[in-house]
């Protein structure tokens, strides 16, 4: 099994982990319903993409549980 040469220092642990931070997303407001979504991605509420509709949205799906 490797065994590390040298002891890292927790200095030397926490400078690598400096840049582990997470950083958030850049959400845009969809121009066509004002929702946020990821640039150059489809906006997942309307479905549109550069001012055209290019997913279809269903109104509302009725998933009837009792149907046999
Ligand atoms: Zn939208």
């Amino acid at each position: 099994m490797a065994v590390p040469q040298n002891r890292v220092t927790r200095s030397r642990r926490n400078m690598r982990r400096a840049h582990d931070a997470l950083v958030s997303g850049n959400p845009a407001e969809c121009p066509n319903c004002g929702e946020l979504k990821r640039p150059h991605h489809v906006c997942g509420a309307c479905g549109h993409y550069d001012d055209r509709e290019v997913v279809a949205m269903v109104e509302e799906v009725d998933i009837d549980e009792d149907a046999a």
